[in-house]
């Protein structure tokens, strides 16, 4: 692509900020637009569930960058406008007001939506998700003393919202179908943590449970109504059970799709001029040895960062350590690396406290780890991941050697 040449950006989140800024930095020169359904300009989501819900957190505060970083990096934002269709030969895309709009490459930085319920009553008055700065305002609306609150899905969303609802004086309950909370992304004995941390601060969790309907009045939720025949009353509803990626622009522009949109390692798709990166992405990770799709910030960014690399011609192959983070009352989450297939789980200090590290090993290397307010061991623990080091568990588990030590030791 010429450095003077069109690119249009589909989706105004964390990547397609990212990309766009990125572009610029690269020195592309030629018109940059991004297209965002929303009305406001890329924010970030994080502190939806977090310093936002709490209060703490204002609207301008969220945003990734302000109006005059666009302004002064001449990149084009339309808002409130949906693209509703890609034409791959003509090579545009139609928005929603009926335009047309040109491009020479594509970015689809389309996010997803928050998965919804199909049961009866899922549509009542008070039946919330929390995606985008509208759900956390209402969300927020309704935190309020001796509120009852009923969460279903007992995921890092639905969790950080307990958190911030009781500590509001809410009254909640957490639903989760599987037999622990958190069971998609942790060991259980991180599970077991988080569930005692959650209890000793007044949230109900009950995990186990399968939801039949919600009951209503006035078009408003009432109560969720559970197979075994039991009901809990509710004020309000939120349903936390996961994220739909964006694909169905790609899908019916004839693009690969499977759990996301496919690309390769460069973030792009099979046609050299529409790439994808973010939450709607599905790219290969040699690391993993494996395909991943991710919901990250840090995996947005860089994903969004490295298909603004290949379009303007600098290709760098993306396989960045996969990293995350979650906020619940004073505890701080962080997490390195992908834990699926692991063998051996070792914890190095004690869960009784609310301060600790746990990592996972395969065939005795470390292929992921969690900290626990550690804040200034993370930095050393992604590279023991990145590195997939090898320390005997024993070691590993003695916190009174220095973790740097440790990974000194194992070349890291
Ligand atoms: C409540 C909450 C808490 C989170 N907490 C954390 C956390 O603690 N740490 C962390 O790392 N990550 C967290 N995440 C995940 C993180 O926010 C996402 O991974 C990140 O926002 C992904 O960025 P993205 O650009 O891929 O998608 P998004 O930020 O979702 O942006 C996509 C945008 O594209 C728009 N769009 C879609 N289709 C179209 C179309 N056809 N036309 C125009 N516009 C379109 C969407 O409406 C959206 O505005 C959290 C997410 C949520 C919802």
């Amino acid at each position: 692509m010429s450095l003077t040449s069109t690119v249009v950006i589909v989706g105004a989140g964390q990547a397609g900020s990212e990309l766009a800024a990125e572009l610029r930095t690269l020195g592309h020169t030629g018109r940059v637009v991004m297209i965002g359904d929303e009305p406001s300009l890329p924010y970030k989501r994080p502190p939806l569930s977090k310093g936002f819900l709490t209060g703490a957190v204002s609207t301008e505060q969220l945003l990734v960058r302000n109006a005059a970083a666009y302004e002064r990096n001449s990149i084009e934002f339309i808002g409130g406008t949906r693209v509703t269709a890609i034409d791959r030969k003509a090579k545009s895309v139609a928005l929603s007001d009926g335009r047309t709009l040109a491009y020479d490459k594509l970015a689809l930085t389309t996010g997803g939506q928050a998965r919804r319920l199909s049961i009866p009553g899922a549509d009542l008055g008070n039946v919330l998700t929390l995606r985008s700065i509208a759900d956390a305002a209402q969300l927020q609306a309704q935190l309020v003393e001796g509120r009852r609150l009923v969460i279903v899905g007992g995921g890092y969303v639905g969790l950080e919202a307990a958190a911030v609802a009781v500590k509001k004086g809410a009254k909640v309950t957490v639903l989760e179908g599987a037999p622990r909370v958190l069971a998609r992304v942790t060991a259980p004995e991180i599970s077991e943590f988080y569930t005692r941390v959650h209890r000793e601060e007044g949230v109900d969790i009950r995990v186990d449970v399968q939801i039949d309907a919600f009951d209503g009045a006035d078009g408003v939720v009432t109560a969720v109504r559970l197979a075994d025949g039991s009901r809990i009353d509710a004020d309000c509803v939120l349903v936390g059970i996961g994220l739909v990626p964006g694909t169905e622009l790609a899908e019916a522009a004839g693009l690969a799709c499977s759990n996301g949109i496919v690309v390769d390692e460069f973030g792009q798709t099979a046609d050299p001029d529409i790439f994808a990166a973010g939450d709607c992405a599905n790219r290969p990770s040699a690391l993993h040895g494996c395909r991943v799709r991710l919901e990250s910030v840090p995996n947005a960014m860089e994903q969004a960062k490295h298909a603004a690399r290949a379009m303007v011609g600098q290709p760098k192959a993306y396989d960045e350590l996969p990293w995350f983070w979650s906020d619940q009352y004073e505890l701080k989450l962080q997490m390195a690396g992908l834990s699926t297939g692991y063998d051996q789980l070792v914890i190095r200090g004690s869960t009784a406290t609310r301060s600790f590290a746990a990592f996972y090993l395969k065939e005795g290397r470390i292929i992921a780890a969690d900290a626990i307010s550690q804040l200034k061991e993370f930095g050393v623990m992604k590279k023991l991941v990145a590195g997939r080091a090898q320390i005997a568990p024993d070691r590993l588990r003695d916190d009174s050697l220095a973790l740097k030590d440790l990974a000194a030791e194992a070349g890291v």
